[in-house]
Parts: structure tokens; C-alpha cells; sequence
């Protein structure tokens, strides 16, 4: 079959001939593809990014963001059958595990399991996962509509869920960035808050997207957005700032968009602050006297970055699960900063 392979870093990927994968344990599901996405994170793998916190042997099919078909199974499946349409989780967690157990899957005790990272994607004919890592679409969903919901919808999901309970009647949140994620995020927030969506964006026509999908006001960030937000908002500002950019944008600090009531205003950022984490990022994080919040598309926040001497297990146990549709569900550190064993080890 064919498959686009990264052979070595800063060098662009081949397309080349490999052999079919195969359901060789009893849970492993091969999907034939249907919809694989290409993101940033593949570029940032191409330059090798995440090389020095999750060694990859080279070469490796890129991908992680896909869905397809079923189109063989292992003995243990029960979840689907060939044939059947689904989306793939990019995190092959084992499900049993404490940290499985609680929907935290990325830090799963057998590591990190992420097609088109550590094991070979879809940017290919075929590609080989296992049954949590795969969810039936429903009817009438076309695979290559939805491929990249397996990363970008669920990294938007992930961060709205967190802000959720800011986000009551009377509130404004603003969306910074109306692009892959920031335009599933404004449809995130009308579907799961109350609030008074504001869109911010450089580009009309992402406005005009913006606007589309659900935005109540769109805002050009021409320099004088903040001035635009205030008086949209009766001169309060937004209690919670979402930014999909978070790279290389001098965007205003958190103060000057949230409301005057600090402690019920939070700045999120849903983007990657990459890897190691751009002191742009760090330096706002530490300097803000507001909440902050990151997701998983952190790597700061992967597995790797736990304490190796932590052998503490109580972790898995101490959050609420979070109800998802999601097989899993990537919660990442809350707050700025690295994981913290509850047992202070
Ligand atoms: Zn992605
Ligand atoms: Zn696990």
C-alpha cells in the first residue's frame, strides 16, 4: 500500500510502497482511511519538535488525525465490525490502567501510544489501532468530513469543557483566532454555554466564518480590538479569553480583555505552546495573575513530564471523571505548571 513516511528530520516525507498492517492481538482494529487531516503538530514532527520528550524510531507514517473504515479486526473486538465507519483517537491507550480508568488516557502506564507519532498514521491506505482508540460515527457522517475532530475538534472540546462552568447566562467569552480551532471552538461554546460569543480575527473572511457558525459579534484585530471588546461589553471585558493563535501573535495581555473580577476571568490558550514550551508562552503564563489554563496539545504537560521518581498512584484517582462521547479523553494539567504528585513526592 501506499504511505506518506518522515525518514528523517527537517526533510519532507516520502510517499512510498509498504506492506498492509495486519490484526495481529486480539484487540487491534486496521482501518481502511477515509479522512486523514494534516495539522501543525505533523510539521512540528517533520522538524523534530518532539524528538528529545518522545523518541521515534524513524521512519513512521504520519497522521493522527483519522477516521475511515473498519477493515479488520481482532479476535477481542466488540466494539465494531468491518465495514463500520469510524474516528480515531490518535492515543492508543490500554483502558485499564488507573490513569485509563479516570479518562486521563494520555497518561496511560503503557506510555505514548499516538499514531503518527511514536507508531505509524494514516497518511496512509491503511493504518493499524485498537478498539478503545476507535468510535463509530453515527449515520449519514461522511469519514473524511469529521478526520480532523480525532485532534482539532477534540482539543477545542477540550479547552470549552474547562471554561464551561465560567460561562453562565450574562457572560461574553472571546475566541481569539477563528481558523481550524477557533471556528469549531465558537460552535463549541454555543452548544455548551450560555455565553455571548465574540470572535477576533486579522482576516474578514474568517470573520465572516465566525459570524457563520455562531459568533454573536466579530471583532477585526486591527490593534484596537481590546477598545472593541470593552464597548461590546458595556466596558467590563470578557470573563474568559480563549486564544487558538498563542504563537508568535503580540497579542494583549490577559488583563486587558478580561473582566475587572480577576479571579472569575481566565485566560485559556488552545494552541501549542510547543515544545520545549516558547518563553512567549511561558512568560505570560507565570506573569498572569488570572487562571490559566492550557490543553493537551501542550507537550509540557505529556507523560514524559512526570517526575520519573513519582511512582505515587493516588493521582489517577483524585479528579472527577469527565463524562465524554470520546472513548478516552486527554485531560491535561489544569493549570499552568507540571504534574504535581498529591502525595508531594
Ligand atoms: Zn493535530
Ligand atoms: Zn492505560
Amino acid at each position: 500500500m501506499k504511505a506518506v513516511r518522515l525518514h528523517s528530520y527537517h526533510q519532507p516525507p516520502r510517499l512510498q510502497e509498504v506492506p498492509e498492517p495486519q490484526a495481529r492481538g486480539p484487540h487491534d482494529v486496521v482501518v481502511r482511511v477515509g479522512g486523514a487531516g494534516l495539522c501543525r503538530t505533523d510539521l512540528h514532527i517533520r522538524d523534530g519538535w518532539f524528538a528529545p520528550a518522545v523518541p521515534t524510531e524513524l521512519p513512521i507514517t504520519l497522521g493522527h488525525e483519522n477516521s475511515g473504515w473498519v477493515h479488520e479486526i481482532g479476535s477481542a473486538v466488540e466494539n465494531v465490525a468491518v465495514g463500520d465507519a469510524v474516528i480515531c483517537h490518535p492515543q492508543q491507550s490500554c483502558g485499564v490502567c488507573p490513569a485509563c480508568r479516570i479518562g486521563d488516557d494520555m497518561r496511560c502506564a503503557r506510555g505514548l501510544r499516538f499514531t503518527g507519532l511514536t507508531r505509524d498514521g494514516g497518511f496512509a491506505e491503511l493504518f493499524a489501532t485498537t478498539d478503545r482508540a476507535v468510535l463509530p460515527l453515527p449515520e449519514g457522517l461522511r469519514p473524511a468530513d469529521v478526520a480532523p475532530h480525532a485532534d482539532a475538534g477534540l482539543t477545542v472540546m477540550h479547552v470549552v469543557r474547562k471554561a464551561v462552568p465560567l460561562l453562565g447566562p450574562g457572560t461574553r467569552v472571546v475566541v481569539v483566532g477563528i481558523g481550524g480551532l477557533g471556528h469549531i471552538g465558537v460552535q463549541c461554546l454555543r452548544a455548551l454555554t450560555a455565553a455571548e460569543v465574540i470572535a477576533v480575527d486579522r482576516d474578514p473572511d474568517a470573520l465572516k466564518l465566525a459570524t457563520g457558525v455562531g459568533a454573536h459579534h466579530v471583532v477585526p484585530a486591527d490593534a484596537h480590538q481590546v477598545e472593541r471588546v470593552r464597548a461590546l461589553t458595556g466596558g467590563d471585558g470578557a470573563q474568559v479569553v480563549i486564544d487558538f493563535v498563542a504563537r508568535g501573535t503580540p497579542w494583549p495581555p490577559p488583563s486587558a480583555w478580561c473582566a475587572p473580577a480577576a479571579r472569575t476571568s481566565w485566560w485559556v490558550t488552545a494552541a501549542s505552546c510547543g515544545f520545549p514550551p516558547s518563553p512567549w508562552c511561558c512568560r505570560r503564563s507565570a506573569s498572569s495573575a488570572t487562571p490559566w489554563v492550557r490543553t493537551t496539545t501542550c507537550a509540557s504537560s505529556w507523560p514524559s513530564r512526570r517526575p520519573a521518581r513519582c511512582r505515587c498512584t493516588r493521582a489517577a484517582t483524585r479528579s472527577t471523571p469527565s463524562p465524554t462521547r470520546w472513548p478516552t479523553s486527554s485531560r491535561a494539567a489544569s493549570t499552568a505548571g507540571a504534574y504535581s504528585c498529591p502525595d508531594g513526592r
